[in-house]
């Protein structure tokens, strides 16, 4: 496992005088969590609890296709073993903000899609994934897609009377050929241009599914969350959502994005590094142990001895 410690080490130490609101953990039940997940977990959990603040436990089951119960289940479980306790969510749904899966609040995107849609900036898209592949690039080495525009109308927002996407076609969002810059806890200021970045991005698929970046800002938002803390592949995307909170006028929280714990090959964890899976470690460590080595590498402690998740909220640094 390697990992920048130096500025989560300041990260940790930052935390005097922030207020109360909710942090929360929202993995994909696409399978078990592994070290990376609860890294993720951890480091979300005692800045929570050190501050007050709720933490919440959402299910990200948008991807009818990946996610299947059995795996939140177990995510739950691992949480449970870990003593990583939540106060609202989780496949139960306890607390005043659910349901907690993403798959029960299609009611709560419906309803931003329509204030989006209202905007005039939102349109249907008929392109199939090989037409987008096909105008990409050939310099865009690192996997993103860029969507080059071929659906978007004319003229931009749309005349009102002329914004129904029908059934079976995916709606877009249009973006400004314009840079969003925001400052994140711990990788400092980040510039993106959303037109060169991602292009007009994906809001509803055209199977229908919602897409994560329009769910994260309606469920954060509504869940109260105030500081997000995830790893960093997604912190370039904090731009789409930051757009998103925007147009529909929501209160964007604090953004944290942490580095990717890596294998020894330096490169990043996946389901596939099996000596880093949950299913290992609960085999071969105790839940201090696990605790404890996670916990220095975020910063929270000087040395990686055993220790139990409850005394990190306390412990002073
Ligand atoms: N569901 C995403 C994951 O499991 C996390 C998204 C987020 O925290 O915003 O990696």
């Amino acid at each position: 496992m390697t990992i920048s410690l130096r500025k989560l080490t300041n990260f940790a130490a930052e935390m005097k005088g922030q207020t109360k609101g909710a942090g929360r953990f929202a993995p994909s039940p696409t399978g078990r969590m592994h070290l990376g997940n609860i890294f993720t977990a951890l480091v979300s959990w005692v800045r929570a609890r050190r501050r007050g603040a709720r933490w919440i436990l959402r299910i990200e089951d948008l991807d009818p296709g990946r996610s299947r119960a059995e795996w939140a289940r177990l995510i739950e479980d691992d949480l449970h073993w870990l003593g990583l306790d939540w106060d609202e969510g989780g496949a139960e749904g306890r607390g005043d903000h659910g349901p907690y899966c993403q798959s029960l609040r299609g009611e709560f995107y419906e309803e931003a899609l329509r204030r989006l849609t209202a905007t005039g900036l939102t349109y249907g898209c008929t392109c199939r994934r090989a037409d987008i592949m096909a105008t990409q690039a050939p310099h865009q080495s690192d996997g993103r897609i860029v969507y080059a525009g071929t659906c978007r109308p004319a003229v931009i927002p749309r005349p009102e009377g002329e914004r129904s996407v029908p059934d079976g076609v995916a709606t877009r969002i249009w973006v400004p050929d314009r840079d969003i810059t925001f400052t994140d806890e711990i990788c400092g200021e980040t510039t993106v241009n959303l037109a060169r970045h991602c292009g007009d991005f994906l809001l509803r698929r055209a199977d229908g599914a919602w897409a994560y970046q329009l769910a994260v800002v309606v469920d954060d938002a509504l869940m109260g969350v105030d500081e997000v803390v995830r790893g960093d592949d997604l912190l370039l995307s904090t731009a789409q959502q930051l757009y998103l909170y925007d147009l529909l006028g929501y209160r964007a929280p604090r953004f944290a994005h942490v580095p990717l714990v890596r294998n020894e090959q330096g490169i990043r964890l996946s389901k596939r590094d099996s000596s880093a899976s949950m299913e290992y470690l609960r085999a071969h460590h105790t839940p201090e142990e696990i605790i404890g080595r996670l916990a220095q590498m975020a910063g929270f402690r000087p040395d990686p001895s055993p220790v139990n998740a409850k005394s990190l909220i306390t412990d002073s640094l």
